[in-house]
């Protein structure tokens, strides 16, 4: 592990980004959804894959269905911050860091103290009516039955997460693009890069260093000045 030249990077770098990805969140006990087995429905006498379970399609479908699968795989209320949202929280407050992109829907960067933070997927802290628009907490979703409603309009409650087949926010992508763009340093961690946008988004990234920490290659190690194959939260807590 070259944690040298990570601080020296880190020393030398007044703007950093860091782009992370679900490898952030496992030391945290949330494993990727994608990782899971699928559901199967009886009523169908077929399997669903995790990605056909969180996508619109399903979620209009089957709302059901889709919730007993989202509160089961993609809501870990107690889970907390781990090592490496804490020292990428510190490198802020340092003034280095100036912004996280994330493909996480947990909120744990902002539970960890980051405020520059564009969730690329959501959140799953924010639920919203899909006819008035009313907010819902974390909270009201798994204590619900069945399909969380609307208590002042009676409309479905809708996780403010983009599903598959959803488009991303255009403000959040270009405030992401406008921080990748600008960044001296990008540091991308705890994703193996293949899922969209992440590939695209580093594209934007012109700056001097491009640091890789993950534990298994990704398409862009060949790019990168300095790459780390170890769990990203070991890593950046060494070093800050
Ligand atoms: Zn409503």
């Amino acid at each position: 592990m070259n944690l040298d030249k990570l601080k020296e990077i880190i020393d030398n770098s007044n703007n950093i980004v860091f782009f992370g990805g679900a490898g952030m969140s496992t030391e945290s006990g949330i494993p990727d959804f994608r990782s899971s087995n699928g559901l199967f429905n009886e009523k169908l006498n077929m399997t669903f894959t995790p990605e056909q379970l969180v996508s619109h399609t399903f979620f209009i479908r089957y709302p059901e269905d889709f919730y007993s699968f989202y509160k089961d795989k993609l809501i870990y209320p107690n889970a907390k911050p781990n090592a490496g949202h804490l020292a990428l929280a510190k490198l802020e407050e340092m003034g280095k860091l100036k912004a996280i992109v994330t493909q996480n829907i947990d909120g744990l960067h902002q539970a960890a103290g980051s405020k520059n933070v564009f969730e690329l997927h959501g959140s799953v802290l924010r639920n919203y009516c899909t006819k008035c628009h009313a907010f819902y907490d974390e909270k009201f979703i798994l204590q619900s039955e069945g399909i969380p409603t609307c208590t002042k309009c009676g409309g479905k409650v809708k996780p403010d997460v983009v599903l598959y087949e959803e488009g991303l926010d255009e403000d959040i992508i270009n405030g992401a693009v406008k921080a990748i763009a600008a960044a001296d340093t990008l540091i991308i961690g705890g994703t193996s890069l293949v899922v969209y946008p992440a590939a695209g988004l580093i594209n934007y990234f012109s700056g001097k260093n491009l640091v890789l920490i993950n534990k298994s290659t990704t398409s862009a190690d060949s790019k990168a000045n300095l790459v780390i194959h170890d769990s990203i939260g070991k890593v950046l807590s060494l070093v800050v």
